[in-house]
């Protein structure tokens, strides 16, 4: 439970993203302390408590340590005291809440990600509020009761009106203007690369029909989608149907379409990227509308064309362990061990991890990222372009390795570029006699 937070001070992108929210969490709360104050000298109005449980929705831990440091130095501007100390506990909570209860409130779980528009993810938002201000002001009304500096009944329902207040207020907002753009960028926390290891994956998958043993793992029919500033549409009634079990290579060329098909088969598409969609999209049964991206990312693995962009830790072996912890909460922790090393070894990059990503070069980058989005074991991987940065050696390993995944079960969809290149990748394709497909669509 504490491992995502400590994960923090290891992971220098999630550390700067703390210290991030901490100024400007702090930026927002000092205009405040002469503005009005409610018990002076202790509490003011501030409509900077929406912020520590919009950055919790977003971005997970950070948030928690990015609220108590934020606090802290806000307090340097007028508040310092010793009850500061537990002004850093209760922010800390205050941040560290939303994201843990998020989708775990049982039947009052939308299910949905944290965009409170709906009116189930609109009570949601509600609860995890009242809750999270609840934790806060308990806190802090409470040590600052001991310390004998107020009483409890005072100072806690103060704190706790003003977060109700400014986060049910002001939180929404923001939340709905943000939650798309982070995703989009790839930097939420829990539902990540684009959900990206985005997930809140204990959100419950909405049950589904079992497809029948012959049914097509994938299903598209009559699929249209123009994004919301594209001037043509991306895709224009694609239909194609795909078994288990088997291998399909997109094939064309550079703005063809093959990008904006990957983001529908794991469902970023509509839930993420605007734009109009139209035609139905079944994986196993299930419509890509139906369930989260979250939820689609334990079953369709998506290399993304953009493969850097999808690691995120500070070292090799991290990267798997980040994304199994998120994918596969039930693996214990020897079970995420050996599931790193078997990864590792299949794509050639055992004896790299203790590295930081970024010392690798582009191929055994590339590498990663694909072993990053095989560790979770998908039934369907998603690979777009998945050999611009190997040499001829990697890519004949990567095909042995789809090889290998084809023939236990794994259902492959890949694309490559219609250009000289992807003669000899197709070639190499049909040496591994693997069932596959190539469908051309341009
Ligand atoms: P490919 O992967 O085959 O190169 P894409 O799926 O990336 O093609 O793009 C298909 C079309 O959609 C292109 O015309 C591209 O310009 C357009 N497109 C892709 N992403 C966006 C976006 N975010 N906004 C607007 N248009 C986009």
């Amino acid at each position: 439970m504490t491992a995502g937070l400590l994960e923090v001070w290891r992971d220098t992108r999630q550390l700067v993203l703390a210290a991030q929210i901490a100024a400007i969490y702090a930026a927002a709360l000092i205009p405040f302390k002469v503005g009005i104050p409610i018990i002076p000298g202790f509490v003011e109005l501030r409509p900077a408590n929406a912020i520590p449980v919009v950055a919790s929705l977003l971005f997970g831990p950070a948030a928690a340590w990015g609220a108590a440091f934020g606090n802290l130095i806000g307090d340097l501007f007028g508040t310092l005291g010793p009850g500061s100390l537990f002004g850093l506990l209760g922010n800390f909570l205050y941040g560290y809440v939303p994201y843990r209860l998020w989708g775990r409130l049982g039947p009052l779980s939308s299910g949905r990600p944290p965009e409170p528009s709906a009116p189930r993810q609109i009570l949601e938002y509600a609860l995890i509020c009242i809750l999270a201000s609840l934790a806060c002001a308990g806190t802090i009304g409470w040590g600052l009761d001991v310390m004998r500096l107020l009483p409890f009944q005072v100072l806690a329902p103060a704190i706790f009106l003003n977060n109700v207040l400014m986060s049910s207020l002001l939180g929404p907002p923001l939340l709905l203007f943000l939650y798309p753009r982070v995703a989009r960028w790839g930097l939420l926390y829990a539902d990540g690369p684009h959900d990206r290891k985005a997930t809140w994956a204990h959100s419950p998958v909405p049950a589904q029909a079992q497809p029948a043993p012959d049914a097509p793992r994938m299903l598209i029919r009559d699929l249209h989608f123009t994004y919301r500033n594209g001037a043509h549409p991306a895709l224009h009634g694609l239909s194609l149907s795909v078994k288990a079990g088997t291998l399909s290579a997109v094939l064309g060329g550079s703005g063809a379409g093959k990008s904006t098909l990957c983001y529908c088969l794991n469902g970023l598409i509509p839930h993420y990227l605007p734009g109009e969609f139209s035609g139905t999209v079944l994986i196993d049964g299930r419509d890509t509308r139906q369930a989260t991206v979250s939820q689609h990312a334990r079953s369709v693995g998506l290399l993304f064309q953009d493969f850097e962009a999808q690691l995120v830790s500070t070292n090799v072996d991290r990267e798997l362990a980040f994304t199994l912890g998120n994918l596969c909460p039930d693996l214990s922790r020897e079970a995420i061990a050996a599931r790193i090393t078997d990864t590792l070894r299949l794509v050639g990059l055992d004896g790299h991890r203790a590295r930081d990503p970024l010392s690798l070069s582009g191929g055994e980058r590339q590498r990663l990222a694909i072993a990053s989005v095989l560790a979770p074991r998908p039934p369907v991987l998603v690979l777009d372009d998945p050999t611009t940065d190997l040499d001829p050696a990697c890519r004949g390993l990567l095909y042995a390795l789809l090889r290998h995944l084809v023939e236990t079960g794994t259902t492959v969809v890949l694309t490559d570029h219609e250009t000289e290149d992807a003669v000899p990748a197709v070639g190499l394709l049909r040496e591994t006699g693997l069932p596959w497909r190539a469908a051309a669509y341009s």
